[in-house]
């Protein structure tokens, strides 16, 4: 049988899916609720008429890490481009995992953790947040060590929960964790913190960041920050071209002019203190902390709310984990999309009186 082939450790994995994507307000990805200006979009159409479509692209993607590196305040020889930091991930797996080797996440946080640990042979560890979706530090450290973890990916603000760890926590980690500790600060300018200035001085610390939630996520572009010690080893395995010339291309115009990032954010910050200020007056919501572009809800019911809002043509994210089962993430819209957001959510709450 052709199923003999197949990876026996395999066989209880599903295709991730991808909600449909035709519903009249998209608050589901996170990903930024508008286009880029089309003034951007005509530079950017100028700056691929002028590419080299029959040679492969830079390699290393050059000129967009040294630009990623000034935007973050880093040496270029420090970042590692990615076709989008779901490949950092996998290219982190990949490098540093043995079949068997233990890799410690929080549940909840982002699944690709887990599924590339899985896909790399190694054995993910979820640690379950306390109250609040908060992190007992000591004791996630301890049980890190005590399992002789490998890896540790956590993201911060953490995704779904809208949660941080602070600084001296983040600190306390990599410095108690013996291992490779990974800090995945994919929504870092909605928080503004960062621990990238740390990359130097812990030699087991790796930084992520993505365009994906700042405008960009059609060109599928990331990034991994780390010590020239760890990048001389991921560099064996990140595969050769693996952002495309078309995406370096519109990387570069968009850094080169990274007012246009400030914009989207400052844009959706604004949106932000709005929703939160629209969804604190309904009753029957509980909102947890919100240091991303979207708000993590507690409701009575999430699928009887989903599946109303999904009527009305919005579409939020559900979860089918035990710990999030009356939790929606709501992505930050823009105004028109949140007060529609908000008329529908009141709406079913009065009829519910
Ligand atoms: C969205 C997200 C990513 C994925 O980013 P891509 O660059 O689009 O692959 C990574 N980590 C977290 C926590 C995210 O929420």
């Amino acid at each position: 049988m052709i199923q003999d082939y197949f990876r026996s450790d395999l066989s209880d994995f599903k295709s991730y899916k991808v909600s449909k994507n035709d519903y009249k307000v998209r608050m589901d990805a996170n990903e930024c609720f508008s286009n880029l200006p089309q003034e951007i979009r005509m530079k950017i159409a100028w700056a691929i008429e002028e590419c080299i479509f029959n040679r492969y692209p830079d390699a290393g993607a050059s000129m967009v890490c040294e630009l990623y590196a000034q935007y973050s305040n880093v040496k270029s020889i420090n970042v590692m481009a990615g076709n989008g930091s779901d490949e950092c991930i996998q290219i982190i797996a990949n490098t540093f995992l043995n079949t068997g080797d233990k890799v410690a996440v929080q549940s909840p946080d982002f699944s690709m953790y887990g599924l590339y640990t899985r896909v790399a042979g190694g054995i993910p560890i979820e640690i379950p947040l306390g109250d609040e979706f908060k992190l007992d530090v000591d004791g996630f450290i301890s049980i890190v060590n005590k399992e002789k973890v490998k890896i540790v990916f956590l993201s911060n603000p953490n995704n779904p929960t809208g949660g941080i760890i602070k600084r001296d926590d983040i600190i306390k980690i990599i410095e108690g964790c013996s291992c490779i500790v990974v800090i995945d600060e994919a929504y870092f300018e909605f928080y503004g913190e960062t621990i990238v200035d740390k990359i130097c001085a812990y030699e087991n610390l790796i930084v992520l960041r993505t365009c994906s939630k700042i405008g960009l996520a059609a060109i599928r572009l990331g990034f991994l920050i780390t010590s020239p010690i760890l990048m001389g080893e991921l560099k064996k395995v990140k595969p050769p071209y693996n952002v495309n010339a078309i995406s370096q291309c519109i990387a570069c115009v968009i850094l080169k002019d990274s007012e246009i990032i400030y914009k989207n954010v400052e844009r959706i910050l604004l949106e932000r203190k709005y929703l939160w200020q629209k969804l604190s007056n309904i009753n029957g919501i509980k909102l947890y902390n919100a240091q991303a572009n979207f708000i993590l809800i507690g409701v009575e019911n999430a699928q009887i709310m989903k599946q109303r809002l999904l009527d009305a043509g919005i579409n939020i994210r559900s979860f089918t984990a035990i710990t999030l089962q009356n939790c929606l993430r709501i992505t930050i819209g823009s105004r028109e999309e949140n007060q529609c957001l908000i008329n529908n959510i009141s709406q079913e709450n009065i009829g519910n009186i």
